[in-house]
């Protein structure tokens, strides 16, 4: 039943497309009326032409033929409204109206010698002659409008139609509810035929293809009614409807990869193309137009990655998370590239509100200048292995910037530099450290290093650095903790000088009496190891108090500092 129904509307598939797509049509309904409206207003001026009567209309004597102009007119109205709402329907009724009563005043002027049918004559004359020129000047307005709206939805270079009239239809399609599949697809190699042979070629490659898959659409070859478009480059997009099944989808795009098969020629060169297609369906899927769109984009991308032999793939949910991880992966390597990790500065306090240091916490601009959250680059970094870059870059900058304005404010505070273990475990760690202690000047009394306490544990080689990085005379403090698993005796090994308890166990310490008390032993354990104690996350005066009562050295919370840029934690040093 699909295929038949894809078949019969497959004609007119692109076309009437189209034009649905940018056509805003008057209902019908308004027609009806008019032509009835016109039909009373007839009948009335009729009467009242006959009539000889008068009417009082406020204090004044009115004889009823006097309303015989403003029936005229409305009628009139009436007719232009017609032509100018419905054009060639408006049009031929209009003339028919008026045509027909001409044997009416004819009659009624030679039967009766009426003399005011001899004024209505002209009239009708005067409003047809009126009325073609309304029409004719209508229409040439109206292919005009056509025109300028065939190049907002057509591409220039292949003459089908573009992201636009892609977008429209979809959105179109969703709000009337029904079902269809949006197909990503992209060229193979197609970069590879521009850098060789030029635009030109290239642009013909894209003509070729684009002529071919209209053909196809507009045959409605492949069972559906199909929809194609030139999003840009070497992307396009099909939009397929009145399929059943999911199988139906993947043999419509069959059809479309197959009219690749056969060679493209172009300035006597056989060029053999193929493309890798993604896609998605509403409202299986999504049910906004730019959803569907990225969740195909997610599927036709792992095709491509995948580089199997078979092109088509459907979107999944997993999809679109490696997708945006990936998008992360890309913005990290450009963001490193063009040197744009930056640093914030986050103060921390004793419990008396006096300034002990600052925590710098990696940014990183996006090229369009949006500020991604660590939460996000953070673990992608350190899975595809970029994090020890990031570490570096915040340590470089904040410790040449920590080193002058301590210099300058003689202030004597702490930054604190987030390492991952990672890096930690790279051969050439120290080094790379001693390097930017010595180039950037911080003295290492004021530096310290946070390391997440997990990730620490049975590693002798983390062990080691640790120990290293304390003999040249920086503190070390043990981020998150309270996540970990940490055993006393691993804690008694420990060589840090700070605990930093995880904010998780602030936020639940005034919930009960035993999350507080939770906190109040790591606070003591740490004690007895020798070790001072800050609590992250701190945002609330209750949790202020309580910390205060249970003896936490320090706090760093937004209740007393947010991260800041540099020159707002100058300020502070300055003030310190
Ligand atoms: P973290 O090391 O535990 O850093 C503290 C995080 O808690 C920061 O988030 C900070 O803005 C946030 N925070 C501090 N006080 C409050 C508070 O009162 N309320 C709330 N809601 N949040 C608070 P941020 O900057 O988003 O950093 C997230 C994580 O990213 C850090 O957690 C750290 O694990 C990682 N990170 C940040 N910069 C670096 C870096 O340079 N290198 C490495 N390896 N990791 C970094
Ligand atoms: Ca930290
Ligand atoms: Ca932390």
């Amino acid at each position: 039943m699909h295929k038949e129904e894809g078949r019969s509307s497959g004609k007119k598939n692109m076309a009437s497309t189209l034009k649905g797509i940018t056509k805003h049509e008057v209902p019908k309904s308004a027609y009806v009326l008019m032509v009835l409206l016109h039909v009373i207003s007839s009948v009335m001026l009729t009467g009242f032409a006959r009539s000889s009567d008068s009417m009082m209309l406020m204090g004044m004597n009115i004889p009823v033929v006097a309303f015989v102009g403003i029936f005229s007119s409305l009628g009139n109205i009436l007719l232009i409204l017609m032509v100018l709402l419905f054009e060639k329907l408006g049009f031929v009724t209009a003339l028919i109206i008026l045509v027909a009563q001409y044997p009416m005043m004819l009659t009624s002027i030679i039967k009766r010698g009426a003399v005011s049918s001899i004024q209505g004559l002209f009239t009708n004359t005067f409003s047809m002659i009126a009325i073609i020129l309304i029409y004719a000047n209508t229409r040439k307005s109206r292919k005009y409008m056509e025109k300028v709206r065939e190049q907002a939805v057509i591409d220039a270079l292949t003459g089908i139609p573009n992201r636009f009239a892609c977008t429209e239809l979809m959105n179109d399609l969703i709000k009337k509810g029904s079902k269809f599949a949006v197909v990503s697809i992209d060229l193979n190699n197609f970069k590879s035929i521009n850098d060789t042979m030029g635009n030109r070629v290239g642009d013909e490659v894209l003509k070729g293809v684009a002529n071919r898959w209209k053909n196809l659409a507009d045959s409605g070859k492949a069972g559906t009614i199909d929809f194609i478009a030139r999003l840009g480059g070497d992307e396009f997009s099909l939009v397929v409807r009145g399929y059943g099944s999911d199988d139906s989808i993947v043999n419509t795009i069959r059809v479309y990869e197959s009219a690749l098969k056969e060679k493209l020629t172009i300035d006597d060169c056989d060029y053999f193309l193929t493309a890798c297609f993604g896609y998605a369906e509403f409202p299986t899927d999504d049910a906004s137009e730019e959803t569907l769109f990225s969740c195909a984009d997610a599927a036709m991308h792992e095709i491509k990655r995948l580089g199997s032999t078979n092109h088509i793939l459907r979107f999944t949910p997993a999809l679109l998370n490696k997708e945006q991880n990936l998008e992360t992966e890309r913005k990290i390597r450009t963001a490193l590239e063009n040197d744009a990790v930056f640093f914030n500065l986050q103060p921390q306090f004793d419990m008396d509100h006096k300034l002990r240091g600052f925590e710098a916490l990696a940014r990183m601009k996006d090229t369009d200048g949006k500020i991604i959250s660590p939460g996000e680059f953070i673990p992608i970094a350190e899975k595809i292995g970029l994090i020890d870059q990031i570490d570096l870059q915040v340590f470089r900058k904040s410790a040449t910037f920590f080193a002058a304005a301590l210099r300058k404010s003689g202030a004597d505070v702490t930054l604190s530099i987030n390492i991952s273990v990672k890096h930690l475990m790279k051969n050439n760690f120290l080094e790379e450290i001693r390097d930017i202690i010595d180039i950037s000047g911080i003295p290492v009394k004021n530096l310290e290093i946070e390391i997440t306490e997990s990730i620490m544990i049975d590693s002798d080689r983390a062990m080691h650095c640790i120990e290293e990085i304390k003999k040249m005379g920086i503190q070390v403090a043990i981020d998150d903790f309270g996540t970990g698993y940490s055993s006393l005796s691993y804690l008694n090994n420990l060589p840090a000088d700070l605990l930093k308890i995880d904010k998780s166990f602030i936020d639940e310490m005034n919930s009960s009496e035993s999350s507080k008390q939770y906190v109040a032993s790591i606070i003591q354990i740490g004690h007895i190891l020798g070790l001072k104690v800050i609590s992250e996350g701190v945002e609330a005066e209750e949790q202020l108090k309580v910390l205060r009562d249970i003896g936490c050295d320090f706090i760093q919370g937004f209740i007393w500092g947010r991260p800041l840029p540099s020159e707002e934690a100058e300020k502070l040093i300055v003030s310190a």
